[in-house]
């Protein structure tokens, strides 16, 4: 096996029996070099095997996403692209009439230097799974590859495979395709391990970004993990929840202090500052607001609003805080009933490190930490019938 880097180049030569050289190369789609329009997304990596790239443009084609990829020989390859079609679900024959989904609105084409190959993908199935797009000639040995959005409607790319083995069928189950993939990317067995921490914060939201400095602060070494490229969750501009609840109010005048720190001025310090609009906190909160009144609008403003650069600044300041953006957890190692590591994979490179810990808090929103771990959980609320509470459902 020869493995050979350019950019993302991901590269498989293996020798069959009759003495030919196969080439296999995977090009993961969120690894690409240049984005463009399209999005990573890892919210259903583990349920589907990778992070993607997404084409959410509101009905407007997103700009092209480039790479440029390297073959150790050209010749004919089949090509294979990680795809579906998102709203197949709702053309199977028992959706009833209004609800039936017509045509392909996550179609996309892949330009090899440019030139697209003959076949649309995100056309077919409702499922992920690797779609055919047939022999292409390489005719160079280093070509760029773009994804091209054709409709703006969240187009999926997960990864692209080309193979001179033109009956090679790339694995789809999601334990076989992690080898394939990791094989592909020469990635070790086991990832590399970090040093102990005394705390390893999973989530990078609100609450993750405050417990992080908050035992930073008291002398703890911390890993803060969070899978997006910002911190703030909820409260970033990537999903723009305008920061909301009171603080600094008697009798607890303190409590707040550090969400005041990182958090963004925004609508609920302009309510608090204009009942008591002679402090000199209140003034600089006019101040601010004189200048940005865009930021009176709480919910869905503009990116600027949600402040991520604050909270990256105030955590990198910290000596104590080891931040690990753009990684997800997505496996826990326990010893009887506690934590003792937690693995996560890089969104953009599948690069994996293991961070071990002597204390582990699950600040991703939604309990995942706890469920990687085994811990009992539900899903909904408890009924009415459960707890007799009159307001349950
Ligand atoms: C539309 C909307 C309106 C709301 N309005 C209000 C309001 O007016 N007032 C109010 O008080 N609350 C409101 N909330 C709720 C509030 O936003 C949340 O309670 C708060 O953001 C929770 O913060 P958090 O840090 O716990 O979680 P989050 O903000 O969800 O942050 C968790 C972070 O962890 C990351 N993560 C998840 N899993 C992993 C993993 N496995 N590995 C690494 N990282 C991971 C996530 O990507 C995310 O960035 C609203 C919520 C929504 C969605």
């Amino acid at each position: 096996m020869i493995l050979l880097r350019h950019t993302l180049l991901l590269l498989w030569l293996t020798w069959t029996a009759t003495g030919v050289a196969e080439t296999t190369i995977l090009v993961e789609a969120e690894s690409f070099a240049e984005p463009g329009g399209w999005v990573i997304d890892q919210q259903v990596m583990d349920q589907m095997g990778s992070p993607f790239l997404l084409a959410h443009g509101l009905g407007v084609p997103v700009k092209n996403a480039t790479t440029t990829v390297e073959f150790p020989q050209t010749g004919d390859y089949r090509i294979w692209v990680r795809t579906r079609d998102w709203v197949a679900p709702w053309k199977k024959p028992d959706t009833p009439a209004d609800m039936k989904a017509v045509g392909t609105p996550g179609k996309f084409q892949v330009l090899v230097d440019g030139k697209p190959v003959e076949t649309t993908f995100g056309t077919e199935g409702a499922e992920w799974h690797w779609q055919d797009g047939g022999i292409i000639k390489i005719s160079k040995k280093i070509v760029t590859l773009a994804l091209h959005d054709l409709t703006g409607f969240d187009g999926r790319c997960d990864a692209i495979v080309f193979s001179t083995n033109h009956e090679l069928i790339p694995p789809n189950d999601i334990p076989e395709m992690t080898v394939f993939r990791r094989k592909l990317l020469g990635f070790p067995e086991s990832p590399p391990e970090t040093e102990q921490y005394d705390f390893v914060v999973v989530g990078g939201g609100v609450a993750g970004t405050s417990a992080a400095i908050s035992a930073a602060r008291l002398g703890c070494r911390v890993a803060l993990v969070q899978n997006r490229p910002v911190l703030g969750g909820n409260n970033s501009s990537e999903i723009r929840v305008g920061l909301a609840g009171l603080i600094h109010q008697k009798p607890y005048t303190k409590l707040g202090d550090l969400v005041d720190e990182i958090g963004p001025i925004g609508y609920w310090n302009l309510w608090e500052a204009e009942r008591d609009p002679d402090s000199p906190r209140s003034k600089k909160i006019f101040e601010v607001f004189k200048k940005h009144p865009e930021k009176k609008i709480h919910n869905a403003g503009p990116p600027t609003n949600y402040e991520d650069q604050k909270k990256i600044d105030v955590v990198t300041s910290e000596k104590n805080i080891d931040l690990y953006l753009n990684t997800h957890v997505n496996e826990a190692e326990t010893d009887g009933n506690r934590i003792t590591a937690v693995i996560g994979q890089n969104i953009r490179t599948g690069e994996r490190i293991k961070l071990r810990g002597k204390l582990f808090a699950d600040c991703t929103g939604d309990g995942n930490l706890g469920f990687l771990a085994g811990a009992d959980f539900r899903v909904g609320r408890e009924s009415k019938k459960e707890t007799g509470e009159k307001l349950a459902p």
